[in-house]
């Protein structure tokens, strides 16, 4: 199939990045075992289950003989503009701003995928993933030249920076690959500079137990106390390291509707947050990738939030949050209690 008329139908649907790759066991696969073995995964057991079809497209999907690869920016202007609030707000990382982007990126995939079977005779035979099937997403990015891997572990697209998201098809064809792109991060240490809890321990490693973005989303425990400081208003994701990297504070930003913040999260006060109810949140936060922290996650990572706030009208919602039945939050809420008071 012309690689030309992929990447041509790709970005008539939408995409802002496209590029293939022979589905080859990427090089980077030669680092995951050794990362896992070192325990910087943390509780994310999931990448350890299915770790060698994770290092070989080829085990996750035998018929797989090339990779799509395709990127859509979630960037937008608004982004800037709604940091400036003096209220005592929980910061959302911007990608979970918008609408839940596995969906979003799967009805294009699915789309380009309808085309290209539309365009040719014999049946394609393919496999379509966003996030969720056990891929090395990142380096199959950066095979098909849809960026590199920078210093934070995020893919850099020069036009774009890291504010992408990404998803795959795996297809049973060969066709005409793309050429990795150069490390352009060069002399740079940004990033690793900038994130408040050392877990970016050296270029391209991060020690994801460390990482506010991995203790506020998938670590489901108790956050350590020395590093529930560095949290600030953060109660979902972290994105210090990629706001501080100039290939992102350049890059374009074409504000697609589906990614634009939405209303009710420019401003999530942490007063609400703390009062929300097991009951509403998957109301509340139906078809947004906050629904992955959880109710409890969340109302955990709102008092570490609040005990950080410098607030102390806040602390009636903590003392109300300590009384919770759910240990983790009274747990948290109550050294939120301390700090306000410290
Ligand atoms: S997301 Fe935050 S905590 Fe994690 S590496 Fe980046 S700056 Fe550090
Ligand atoms: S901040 Fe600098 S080192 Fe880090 S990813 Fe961006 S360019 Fe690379």
């Amino acid at each position: 199939m012309n690689a030309a008329w992929i990447k041509t139908t790709a970005q008539e649907l939408g995409f802002h990045l496209v590029g293939i790759a022979s589905a080859e066991r990427p090089p980077e696969a030669d680092f995951l075992q050794e990362w896992l073995r070192k325990g910087f995964a943390g509780e994310m057991t999931y990448l350890s289950r299915n770790v060698e079809k994770r290092e070989h497209p080829r085990l996750l999907f035998p018929p797989a003989r090339s990779i799509i690869v395709c990127g859509l920016s979630y960037h937008s202007r608004t982004d800037e503009t709604e940091r400036i609030s003096p209220q005592p707000i929980g910061q959302i990382s911007r990608y979970a701003r918008g609408a839940d982007y596995h969906h979003v990126l799967k009805e294009k995939l699915f789309a380009l995928l309808h085309l290209m079977q539309a365009d040719t005779p014999r049946p394609i035979v393919a496999k379509v993933c966003v996030d969720t099937a056990p891929l090395l997403e990142r380096a199959c990015a950066k095979s098909a030249g849809l960026g590199w891997i920078g210093k934070h572990g995020g893919v850099i697209n020069p036009r774009y920076g890291s504010w992408c998201f990404l998803g795959e098809i795996l297809v049973d064809f060969e066709c005409e690959y793309d050429t990795p792109m150069k490390d352009g991060c060069g002399a740079c240490t940004r990033c690793l500079d900038a994130c408040p809890t050392g877990a970016l321990i050296a270029p391209y490693t991060l020690d994801a137990r460390k990482c506010l973005s991995y203790l506020t989303i998938e670590h489901r425990g108790v956050i350590p106390e020395t590093l529930r400081p560095a949290l600030g208003n953060c109660v979902f994701g972290c994105d210090r390291c990629q706001e501080v990297c100039p290939y992102n504070q350049q890059a374009d930003a074409p504000g697609l509707a589906e990614f634009l913040p939405r209303e009710s999260l420019k401003h999530l006060s942490l007063e609400w947050l703390a009062t929300l109810s097991e009951h509403d949140f998957p109301h509340i936060f139906a078809d947004s990738p906050i629904l992955r922290t959880g109710w409890r996650g969340l109302l955990r990572n709102t008092a570490v939030a609040i005990g950080n706030s410098h607030d102390r009208d806040l602390l009636p919602v903590l003392r109300q949050l300590s009384r919770s039945p759910e240990s983790l939050i009274r747990e948290h809420a109550e050294w939120g209690m301390t700090r306000l008071l410290s």
